[in-house]
């Protein structure tokens, strides 16, 4: 919208680990662990066992499943700003969905409220480590222990982070994380589920034998996509991939479809098949290493948006050590905040918005979610921009960026 040629080269929205066409190599015995997936996912996150299932939403349905048929319970408290797909999972699974607005500019549960909203009938609060962030699990753990209900780490967006040297995920009773195009590693739709404790792992993975089934049309689907990803994932394809379809919608004036949030609530339930699994496996030889990359260059960046005045990074508690896919930024007001979209959004910039609405004002979650006042979840959604920690987004590009904040900050 800011500039009426796209740009020569795109720079993706999040850091995606960049792909090697070795990784798609058929011989999954010369992959590490023989292209165990599972098995290369405990090792990067150094715990016993890891679940591999088709997706992120599809690695909830288990959980949300298996709590469900443990403790009879029916409600399950997300919050009020998260990934549509969270409150999807819970309609797919037929439990009852309750909304916690965020503490004011966090994106914590509001404690208080949390405390409210738990009962007799919780069966799970899903804490989120939005952004690679880390979320503050031990007050939430607290909330529900004393409801009984159990709690359920929504790491979607963080593989990587740590707390206290330990893998987020783990300190609630299961976490998961998701290998979706735009996450990370990707496997191009993809989930990693973990538990702390060995029996509800054992029930994890029972449900998961019980109710995902082998799908050759969904393996064969997205197993093509994969392709294409790694066809297109480089600057000077990604216009094509992912720029142009993002100016169309920005030119029609459509945000939600902008950022892919128009999400359908028919979730595929399937295995994640064994080349795709192989493809992640030799993936994940280079995650720590780029995952250190983001992470330094999110310390040098942290510094320089600190001097701009009216720009809030949003940041780790102390003990913490979260992941940096993009960098999440709370801006003074609304108006602010979309003026400097109108120049950056669409720019080939690599700056983005996570999700654009609070779950209730979701057109296409009506249904599930209803009227509620979340005036914070609210507040966040209309703040807050993002800005890719894609090594390709080079120091001078970032310079420019800053330029662009700094000039609206001052303007308003
Ligand atoms: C992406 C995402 C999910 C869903 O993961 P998929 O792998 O896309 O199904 C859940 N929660 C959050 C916060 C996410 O960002």
């Amino acid at each position: 919208m800011a500039k009426s040629r796209p740009p020569r080269s795109e720079i993706p929205p999040t850091a995606g680990l960049p792909p090697r066409w070795r990784d798609l190599s058929p011989f999954a015995g010369n992959a590490p662990h023989h292209g165990d997936l599972a098995r290369c996912a405990a090792d990067f996150l150094g715990v016993e066992e890891v679940q591999v299932e088709c997706s992120g939403t599809a690695s909830l349905v288990v959980a949300l499943t298996a709590m469900h048929r443990l403790s009879g319970r029916r409600a399950v408290i997300v919050p009020a700003y998260t990934c549509p797909l969270v409150a999807l999972a819970v309609a797919h699974c037929g439990l009852e969905l309750r909304l916690c607005d965020l503490a004011p500019g966090s994106i914590d549960f509001d404690a208080a409220q949390l405390a409210r909203l738990c009962d007799r009938d919780t069966l799970a609060a899903v804490p989120t480590h939005l952004a690679g962030r880390v979320a503050d699990v031990g007050t939430a753990l607290a909330i529900a222990r004393e409801a009984g209900a159990f709690v359920i780490e929504d790491a979607a967006q963080a593989l990587g982070a740590r707390r206290g040297g330990r893998p987020v995920g783990l300190d609630g009773d299961a976490g998961f994380f998701s290998l979706a195009v735009g996450k990370g590693l990707t496997t191009f739709e993809g989930g990693l589920l973990v538990a702390r404790d060995a029996p509800l792992r054992r029930e994890l993975a029972r449900t998961s034998r019980e109710i995902v089934p082998y799908r050759f049309g969904w393996e064969l689907e997205r197993s093509l996509q994969l392709l294409g990803y790694h066809a297109l994932y480089r600057p000077s394809l990604l216009g094509l991939a992912y720029g142009a379809p993002l100016r169309r919608a920005l030119r029609r004036g459509d945000p939600v479809a902008a950022v892919g949030d128009d999400f359908s609530a028919d979730i595929p339930l399937h295995t994640l098949g064994r080349w795709r699994q192989s493809v992640g496996a030799r993936a994940f030889a280079r995650l720590p290493s780029f995952l250190q990359t983001c992470t330094a260059q999110a310390m040098r960046r942290k510094t320089r948006l600190a001097r701009i005045a009216g720009v809030t990074l949003i940041d780790d508690p102390a003990d913490a050590a979260g992941s940096w896919p993009f960098l999440l930024l709370r801006l003074r007001d609304e108006a602010t905040r979309d003026a400097a979209l109108r120049v950056l959004w669409g720019a080939g910039l690599g700056v983005s918005r996570l999700f654009i609405r609070a779950l209730p004002d979701y057109g296409y979650l009506q249904p599930f979610v209803g009227e509620h006042q979340v005036p914070n979840a609210r507040a966040f959604a209309a703040t807050t921009l993002t800005i890719s920690s894609s090594p390709w987004l080079d120091d001078e590009a970032f310079e420019a960026i800053c330029t662009v904040l700094q000039t609206v900050a001052t303007a308003a």
